[in-house]
């Protein structure tokens, strides 16, 4: 990417080295086919008191290990080794930034054609970049129902972060973009309220939280879950269910979560402002507290969150 910034040590071919040298041929199959699985994890700086907070580190390695599943290929690396391997290239890359990880395990062969049995022993790299606000989260997102439908669970498998897949997140991304908007929200294959292009989605409707079920093709999302969790403990109602396309123009409140959105608000779809068009009372509770949360703030969540000292 132009102008991207990368940490100077990356993981690659099972060790340490600068970023610059950890490079693949362009006969690799992952490129060629998009025959890998990533993740995307943040850790957020605090200047302060010198530490960097690693967000559900366990979480999200443990999604990563299942999207392998799901392929049915594997690497080499347990959960554990993964954690210890990140936590390593954090003392190297000594940020002093908010970060987000990528791993990335992919089929490295050099072979003609896609084969998961032949190449089942996926290689394994991670990177970091700084990052701050992926998407604005201060003013509201205006975002529009994609016309691409969300790819279904027996096509490409949503809950799995397959590279491949995320052909259909960019030609949304692309469409919304070309046509003036902020983002896109997918329907499933059915008509039914997915989520958005990088994002799980919510909705408030009568002091209700409500989200689409993990059965409608949607990623699992480590944020989505613990948005749900927040919102519980702070007595919010919530409700996870199917929620039809004209339930988004009657929405009380709106928005997007992720690791990399963090909470993002929606202050329009498809032309029809959401509420009043500014940030909803239920909205404001949970993208406060979310914040606080993910940086090791609030004892209550510390245990989310892997703290490393640099
Ligand atoms: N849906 C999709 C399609 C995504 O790419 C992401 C980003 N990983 C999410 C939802 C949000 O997932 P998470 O909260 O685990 O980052």
């Amino acid at each position: 990417m132009a102008g991207q910034k990368f940490f100077p040590y990356a993981f690659f071919e099972n060790k340490f080295v600068k970023f610059e040298i950890a490079k693949v041929s362009i006969a690799t199959n992952a490129l060629q086919y998009g025959t890998a699985v990533f993740g995307g994890i943040r850790g957020y700086y605090n200047a302060k008191q010198k530490y960097l907070s690693i967000f559900r580190i366990s979480d999200h390695y443990k999604r990563f290990l299942s999207s392998l599943k799901i392929l049915g290929v594997s690497i080499k690396y347990s959960q554990k080794k993964l954690e210890e391997i990140t936590v390593e290239l954090v003392k190297k890359n000594k940020p002093k930034t908010d970060v987000y990880f990528r791993p990335f395990a992919y089929a490295g062969s050099l072979n003609l054609s896609p084969n998961l049995n032949r190449d089942k022993n996926f290689s394994f790299a991670l990177y970091m970049i700084p990052l701050g606000d992926y998407l604005p989260t201060t003013k509201g997102l205006r975002v529009k129902i994609s016309s691409f439908r969300r790819i279904t669970d027996n096509s490409i498998p949503s809950r799995a972060k397959i590279s491949g897949a995320y052909i259909n997140s960019a030609l949304a991304r692309k469409e919304a973009d070309d046509l003036g908007f902020d983002e896109a929200i997918f329907l499933t294959e059915d008509g039914h309220v997915a989520e958005g292009s990088a994002e799980n989605l919510f909705i408030v409707r009568d002091e209700t939280l409500i989200t689409s079920p993990e059965s409608d093709d949607i990623l699992e999302g480590i944020t989505r879950r613990t948005v749900l969790k927040l919102a519980q403990d702070v007595g919010i109602k919530t409700q996870v269910r199917r929620i039809d396309r004209s339930e988004l123009y009657v929405a009380d409140e709106m928005f997007f979560c992720g690791t990399g959105v963090q909470i993002a608000w929606i202050s329009e779809v498809d032309g029809r402002k959401v509420g009043n068009g500014k940030r909803g009372k239920i909205t404001a509770k949970l993208q406060d507290l979310y914040f606080k949360v993910v940086k090791g703030e609030v004892e209550k969540y510390k245990s989310w969150c892997t703290i490393v000292k640099i």
